[in-house]
């Protein structure tokens, strides 16, 4: 029998990074411990935009086109005066990947898609005092 403590890789962190290579890892057979030291998601918006390379990641993991069901394609920035008045407007183009070259997100609903996709594999988790094995 192995030794339940080693693991092949450790993701410390479980933001969107850390949870993105929890679901590569898990999706290649390997036993991963991850460890992370809030065990709850934080609960407000950071990262607001994904770009086309990040979401063909996530369809290697299977969760596209779960996540882009919840994205805003299409939008670009309107950077505006103290008036209010547009005086610039991006719009990336894109780039050949397949999807929107630019999507915005909610950072807390996206990590819990991907916290979700690491259920689908075995994997330990530990937060601050607590730990769960699956
Ligand atoms: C106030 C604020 C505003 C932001 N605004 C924007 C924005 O407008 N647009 C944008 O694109 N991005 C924005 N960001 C950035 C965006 O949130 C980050 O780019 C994104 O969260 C990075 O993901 P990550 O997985 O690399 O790291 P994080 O999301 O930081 O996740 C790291 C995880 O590691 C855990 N951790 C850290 N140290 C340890 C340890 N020693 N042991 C265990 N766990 C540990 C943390 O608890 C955290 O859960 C903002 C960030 C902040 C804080």
């Amino acid at each position: 029998m192995s030794d339940p403590m080693t693991y092949d890789v450790a993701v410390v962190g479980y933001g969107p990074v850390g949870v993105t290579a929890a679901n590569l890892l898990g999706q290649m057979g390997l036993n991963v411990a991850v460890i992370e030291r809030n065990p709850d998601i934080y609960a407000r918006a950071r990262a607001i935009s994904t770009d086309e390379e990040v979401v063909r990641i996530w369809q290697q993991i299977g969760l596209a086109d779960r996540l882009t069901a919840d994205m805003l394609p299409g939008c670009g920035a309107n950077f505006v005066d103290a008036k209010g008045v547009p005086f610039v407007k991006l719009l990336p183009g894109p780039r050949g990947n397949g999807h929107p070259p630019q999507q915005f997100i909610y950072q807390p609903a996206l990590e819990k898609v991907l916290r979700a996709g690491v259920n689908r594999f075995r994997m330990c988790h530990s937060y601050s005092s607590t730990s769960a094995c699956a």
